[in-house]
């Protein structure tokens, strides 16, 4: 009865009320994809892939024509036997991840509901309570700072992501002001591949001299210079992470064997679950910490990272928070949230 009958995909539109603006792209909405996976006993299980051009060469129109492939590979299989899954489609990793991990968290969703155990509990249950950051994305000087100072002081967001990247002086005179202006913060900077080494350096020495409490400095230059990250990490005081050089278990095999990190972010809209499981116990043998960061999921995708974050207690830092910058009728994540605090 647990077998899967039927796996449909729905596209899904969602508004930014504000452009959130980053290094190389403006978000004004979201398309998602809501995958339902159904199975002979009725159950039904959900997922959504948050596709990325950007990262992962992802384009929603062949996302979406995958529809009859997955069904045709997946179709009849006992959800019970997850992991057979997983492995049906891990090929999905070079050109659909978002799909995989949608896919992927559907069929969990599907067993829990199933056997009535959460799917956090079914990857381990950790923990049931995490803590979120909130994301400044790149505007003004003084629009940065007062929305830092609201995320902080008004809505008690212990940990603000600011994205940079666009201008080194600009950033670094930024940096200054937020950190003046919300003190006791700590602040994941972001400047998604913006830099030259050059510039990453000089970036994390001027903020370091003025006191900034980076705790995670990522992605300061381009994914694929391994090189440059790790000339970085060697001459910056703050940990340096890879997020949009990491995608598969591979990148963050290649990158902690080269040096190169202090810190992987994982995505599971990048990496599936089985990947983002694999990088977990990698990070586990090579004393590499770990964050979790998201793409443009609602609360449904969400969900997702939400319920892999607490199951496997792997993570010092939680970016999870594209649901509440998005517009969205009807809030579906099986966790609650007060501000930063999540649970489960
Ligand atoms: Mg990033």
């Amino acid at each position: 009865m647990s077998k899967i009958k039927k796996v449909a995909f729905e596209l899904k539109e969602y508004e930014f009320p504000e452009p959130f603006k980053i290094t190389g792209a403006i978000h004004t909405k979201a398309e998602n994809i809501e995958i339902t996976v159904e199975l002979e006993s009725g159950t039904k299980g959900m997922g959504e892939a948050s596709y990325s051009y950007r990262v992962n060469g992802e384009m929603i129109a062949s996302l979406l024509a995958m529809e009859n492939n997955v069904n045709d590979m997946i179709k009849g299989v006992d959800v019970k036997d997850y992991r057979k899954i997983f492995d049906i489609i891990d090929g999905f990793s070079r050109t659909a991840p978002s799909v995989k991990a949608g896919v992927q968290f559907a069929v969990l969703d599907a067993l829990s509901a199933e056997i009535g155990v959460p799917v956090y509990q079914i990857l381990g249950g950790s923990t049931n309570r995490i803590k979120t950051d909130k994301t400044v994305g790149i505007d003004e000087l003084e629009n940065m700072v007062e929305k830092a100072k609201k995320y902080y002081y008004t809505e008690g967001y212990e940990t603000l992501k600011i994205k940079v990247g666009l201008d080194l002086k600009e950033d670094i005179k930024k940096m200054i002001a937020i950190s003046e202006a919300t003190k006791g913060a700590s602040y994941i900077v972001d400047a998604n591949q913006g830099y030259s080494p050059k510039e990453a350096i000089q970036f994390a020495d001027a903020t370091y001299r003025n006191g900034v409490n980076i705790v995670v400095f990522e992605q300061p230059t381009m994914w694929n210079d391994l090189d440059g990250l790790r000339l970085i990490r060697q001459n910056s005081p703050f940990p340096i992470a890879a997020d949009e050089s990491a995608k598969s278990k591979y990148d963050a095999y290649e990158l902690i064997k080269e040096g190169c990190v202090d810190f992987i972010n994982i995505k599971l809209m990048k990496s599936g679950i089985s990947d983002a499981l694999a990088i977990v116990e990698l990070a586990k043998i090579t004393n590499t910490k770990l964050m979790i960061g998201c793409m443009s999921e609602s609360s449904v995708g969400i969900n997702q990272s939400v319920h892999f974050a607490a199951g496997t207690g792997a993570f010092t830092y939680h970016d999870l928070d594209s649901h509440i910058l998005m517009e969205e009728d009807e809030f579906r994540g099986k966790f609650k949230q007060s501000g930063q605090e999540i649970t489960l």
